[in-house]
């Protein structure tokens, strides 16, 4: 570990600028404006990491900005943020590249008899950009008095000898690649706070080895999908027929279709985004069994499908990206064994980091700010009593309706990775039913099969990660390490045939005279897919140096 610079003392730090972040750090220092709250994060600017779909659920958000913002509905850049709701809306079964069969009036059906797949329909949402929205959050959060620190990877939560948190420590700059200093290197700073909010997102990096640390226990392993994403401008003729309150969500084809397969979970999604964009999206569960699978070629498959291609045939791709998302659920959520409490003391986990995303509504956005917003009020009222805040916390997340909302879909993702979607998607309006189901980790699922629908040409991943405008600084310390080179020599070549070289959505590894390397980490787009999906574990992913990865406007 570096050398680290002793910075001072904070009221809270929180990691990640997220929806969830920037809500904490809101409601606390609105709450008590005496406090220094500080967020930092890894990207480079406001939004520049938050890649979603994205339709949010109004009611957290309008119950949350109502409290923090009462005249939000005024002024000028929220009405561009939130100046598009769903009214009409069309869920579709592809059976094939070329037929469709609407189901939304089952789900209507579903919802009137209070039934799962009913919570599948969005009328009301507002439809958004993620990078926008967050932009604009973290405007709101500079007005009320929060700092905020951009370019900032953070690398661990800091505890003392009795194990307690004291602080957090951020990720070194200007190394180089042997790790040796260069002339502007700053070492990880070691930033004080009796408060901590981990907001990392998906599979967060100084997460995941907090909660390994201070023994928290997920019931069930955490699943994962990642999603795949562009933004294309259409002609303005198309984008207005398609219209600005409408949004398509599909399932099958390209993931699979009854009896032939491929069999895969997900589904996806056309969004409009103004200025004639509209953002097309697949989400794939990492449970596939596909050891050649490239995840862009399954989205430009599904692009091929009719419904999406005669919507954006001729239009230019202005941005593209991807994220996992975590699946797993209520069962998933890390949680303190003897308090129950999602987190310890005086750190908490919120929003995606936490994993509450509702699998039965596909959405976390609305959790994410709901917990946000809990963890900053339980700061506010506890921070005298540091020790007591991620009881409190959890205490206000089964107030505010967001665990009985989790609870409500337990079993919804599991249910699908146990029987399958034909069997498994119509059994989820019963899922509640069933017992705890048992799930593998998605990276024992890697089979021998070959994806059956792969494209001819191989997707030019360098364009996709130019269209991320991801940027690294080149001779920093290599971010993705290849744990035993060993087994990718040994084993993995003729059991699975290095994997990774397709999965990887940045094309970072490469087999180079027998040898695997993460040739490109400067292409990397901070997904995490590799940490879950190599079929030997023998992956990991680092926070690299503050400002790298991606630089999304849109996404
Ligand atoms: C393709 C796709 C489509 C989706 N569609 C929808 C939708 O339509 N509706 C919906 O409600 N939800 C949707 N979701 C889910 C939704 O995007 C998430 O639930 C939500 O963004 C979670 O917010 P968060 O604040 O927890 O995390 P994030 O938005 O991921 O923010 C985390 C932040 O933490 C920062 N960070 C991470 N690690 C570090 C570190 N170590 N140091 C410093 N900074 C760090 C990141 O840079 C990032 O800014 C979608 C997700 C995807 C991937
Ligand atoms: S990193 Fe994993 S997937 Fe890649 S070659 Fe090695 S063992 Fe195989
Ligand atoms: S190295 Fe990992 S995090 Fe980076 S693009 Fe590849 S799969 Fe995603």
């Amino acid at each position: 570990m570096s050398s680290s610079v002793d910075l001072g003392t904070a009221t809270a730090i929180i990691v990640g600028a997220g929806p969830a972040g920037l809500a904490a750090a809101i409601a606390l220092k609105k709450s008590r404006p005496e406090a220094d709250v500080l967020v930092l994060d890894k990207a480079a600017g406001a939004g520049q990491h938050n890649l979603s779909g994205a339709v949010i659920e109004p009611g957290p958000l309008e119950a949350f900005l109502d409290w923090a913002r009462p005249d939000w509905r005024e002024d000028a850049q929220a009405k561009k943020v939130f100046g598009r709701r769903v009214a009409r809306e069309d869920t579709y079964l592809f059976r094939g590249r070329d037929s469709a069969v609407r189901l939304t009036p089952l789900l209507r059906a579903a919802r009137g008899l209070g039934m799962g797949p009913g919570h599948l329909l969005h009328e009301g949402d507002y439809i958004v950009s993620a990078a926008q929205f967050v932009a604009w959050l973290a405007d709101l959060a500079r007005q009320a008095g929060v700092e905020l620190l951009y370019g900032f990877g953070v690398d661990e939560v800091v505890t003392d000898e009795r194990g307690r948190a004291v602080g957090v420590r951020t990720v070194p700059q200007g190394l180089d690649r042997d790790r040796q200093p260069l002339r502007h290197h700053q070492p990880g700073e070691l930033l004080r706070a009796e408060v901590i909010i981990l907001a990392e997102g998906s599979r967060g990096f100084v997460t995941e080895r907090w909660v390994e640390k201070a023994g928290l226990q997920r019931r069930q392993v955490q699943l994962y999908s990642v999603g795949v994403k562009q933004v294309i401008e259409v002609s303005p003729e198309r984008y207005q027929a398609f219209g600005e309150d409408r949004v398509i969500h599909s399932i099958g084809f390209p993931l699979w279709t009854p009896m032939v397969g491929p069999g895969m979970t997900g589904g996806g999604f056309v969004y409009p985004m103004g200025e004639s964009r509209l953002a097309v999206g697949l989400i794939m569960g990492l449970d596939w069994h596909y050891r050649d699978l490239v995840p862009q070629e399954v989205f430009m498959r599904m692009t091929e499908h009719r419904m999406i291609s005669n919507l954006i045939e001729g239009g230019k791709v202005v941005e593209a990206g991807a994220r996992m998302i975590p699946e797993g659920g209520w069962h998933a959520i890390p949680r303190d064994p003897g308090t129950k409490a999602i987190g310890q003391g005086n750190v908490v986990l919120v929003g995606d980091g936490a994993g509450l995303v509702d699998m039965q509504r596909i959405k976390g956005q609305h959790n994410a700010i709901a917990s946000g917003f809990a963890a900053g009020m339980a700061a506010a009222e506890r921070l005298d009593q540091p020790d007591t805040i991620a009881a409190d916390y959890t205490r206000r997340l089964e107030a505010n309706g967001v665990l009985a909302q989790m609870k409500a879909a337990r079993n919804f993702r599991q249910v699908i990775a146990r029987f399958g979607n034909l069997f498994g998607f119509p059994l989820t309006a019963v899922a509640n039913a069933l017992p705890q189901l048992t799930v593998e980790a998605d990276y024992r699922t890697m089979t021998r099969a070959q994806y059956p629908l792969r494209f001819e040409r191989p997707f030019d991943k360098d364009a996709f990660v130019a269209s991320a405008r991801v940027e690294h600084r080149e001779d920093q310390p290599v971010h993705c390490e290849v744990l035993d080179e060993s087994v990718c020599r040994d084993r993995c070549p003729g059991t699975f045939g290095h994997p990774c070289v397709g999965f990887c959505l940045g094309g970072v590894y490469e087999m180079h005279h027998g040898e695997m390397r993460p040739a490109n980490p400067s292409n990397c787009l901070h997904c995490k897919t590799c940490e879950c999906k190599c079929p030997y574990d023998n992956l990991r992913w680092h926070v690299p140096e503050g400002a790298g990865g991606p630089h999304y406007e849109i996404c």
